[in-house]
């Protein structure tokens, strides 16, 4: 850190800062997690310095011997971790990921000679005619996802995303009344729009998803299953999630961010079968950069630490956590979507107390708890200010923090809930101060025995 502060003293004072909020709160982001040091460390390197456009052994660029190295072992890992055919492990991120396994899929399904020659060139070399082309090939195909207000992601077919405006999109829900997603009405969806592309996977769905049935179904209307695992990969690395609810042997291709419950670095993976291998290969040039050997380094580190025993006593322990902090909630009165939770997700209605999500959030984080809001199934406050509150256990898991401590933080959550006091807008919310504080102090000496 002197080296930073030498060159630019504010950041390294920013640095410095993160640490000490993330010390100093009790982390409940879903999507959120602490990478070890080891797989930080494997970030801060020389790594960062070179380029390798291509592919292990076919590069664009002399001197890639070491990032070859790199990368084979992070592919090695998550084959071996997944049980999958093929892994691409240079995605920078979750939604570049699955921008990548979209167009493989296009590559592969769809007879599109504009697609062939774009991506037989660089995509700088592409000009207007060939985008032209590119979309007349591509605009009618469908794409089916999970609607954003069930816990889908933006990435899943929705407008202010690529892929909204790539893709004819359709959206399948939950069932009214249990929040559960409902399988028969998905299957009758499918049914009608016989999408290109049927996605599974979510951001805010606090149950298993059954990957066995999503194939039915796909196999029955002629669709590509997809499933991004962002969320999850973690309860699937750990082997929590199997059987039915694993998506590997189901999925044709499976996407995942490696940040989340996996406690890797940001970055994205792309998995799938010999099938597709070929057009997954081509995401770099034809959707990214160069690839981040740093942080490639660092996935390989973070997939070798999944593969330990050790991983998959975490992964059991985000589960148990979760349902013992679901428990604490519905014993305290708080509504809970689908009224618990069967993974590392917990979705609270705040309706109940009178407040919208945005106020919960500020109420919450004014105490030292730090979460998101977000939409719930028919959310009436829409996905800015929401209704819901999505909380996780992958971050204090991490930090050793068990299921007693969990029904002690569902205890400072509904006080905080019940202490607040919707105010004149949507936004706006009373707290009392020294209710705040004593939460604070509590959640402080919660986290006292579990240093970072
Ligand atoms: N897919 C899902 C299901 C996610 O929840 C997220 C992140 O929130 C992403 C993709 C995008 O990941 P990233 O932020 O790394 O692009």
């Amino acid at each position: 850190l002197d080296a930073v502060r030498a060159v630019e003293p504010r950041i390294a004072q920013a640095i410095t800062d993160e640490l000490a909020a993330q010390r100093a709160s009790l982390k409940l982001i879903a999507s959120e997690n602490y990478a070890s040091p080891a797989t930080l460390l494997a970030m801060g390197n020389w790594f960062s310095d070179k380029y390798a456009e291509g592919t292990v052994g076919r590069r664009f660029y002399a001197g890639c011997e070491q990032v070859d190295t790199v990368e084979s072992i992070a592919a090695e890992h998550a084959r071996a971790l997944f049980g999958a055919d093929h892994a691409y492990v240079q995605p920078h991120s979750g939604i570049d990921a699955n921008l990548v396994a979209f167009w493989a899929v296009l590559a592969q399904r769809v007879e599109a000679p504009a697609l062939r020659r774009a991506q037989a060139r660089h995509v700088n070399d592409l000009g207007e005619a060939d985008w032209a082309a590119l979309r007349r090939e591509l605009g009618d195909q469908r794409m089916l996802g999970m609607s954003l207000d069930a816990g889908g992601h933006l990435t899943h077919g929705f407008r202010p995303n690529i892929s909204g405006k790539m893709f004819d999109q359709r959206s399948y829900g939950t069932d009214p009344e249990t929040g559960l997603l409902d399988y028969a009405a998905l299957r009758a969806t499918a049914r009608e729009f016989r999408p290109l592309i049927l996605v599974g996977g979510y951001s805010a769905y606090p149950r298993r998803v059954d990957f066995a049935k999503l194939r039915e179904i796909a196999d029955e209307v002629g669709a590509t299953l997809l499933v991004d695992m962002a969320h999850f990969a973690g309860l699937v690395a750990g082997k929590v999630l199997t059987g039915d609810f694993d998506p590997v042997p189901h999925a044709h291709i499976v996407t995942t961010t490696t940040h989340k419950s996996l406690r890797g670095p940001r970055g994205g993976m792309v998995l799938c079968g010999d099938e597709l291998a070929e057009h997954v290969d081509r995401g770099c040039p034809m959707v990214l950069g160069g690839p981040l050997p740093h942080v490639m380094a660092a996935k390989a580190v973070a997939l070798a630490e999944a593969r330990t025993a050790d991983f998959r006593d975490y992964a059991q322990r985000i589960v148990d956590n979760a349902v013992a902090l679901a428990d604490g909630l519905l014993r305290r009165g708080v509504r809970l979507v689908t009224g618990g939770t069967d993974n590392h997700i917990v979705l609270l209605d705040v309706s109940g107390h009178g407040l919208t999500g945005r106020q919960a959030e500020a109420a919450l984080l004014e105490a030292g708890i730090v979460t998101n809001r977000n939409a719930i199934p028919q959310d009436p406050n829409g996905a800015w200010y929401t209704s819901g509150i999505r909380i996780g256990t992958p971050a204090l898991t991490t930090r050793g923090l068990g299921t007693e401590e969990m029904d002690r933080i569902a205890g400072l959550i509904t006080t905080v809930l019940t202490g607040t006091q919707p105010g004149t807008s949507k936004a706006r919310y009373d707290l009392d101060p020294a209710v705040a504080a004593t939460v604070a102090g509590d959640a402080a000496e919660l986290l006292a025995p579990h240093p970072l």
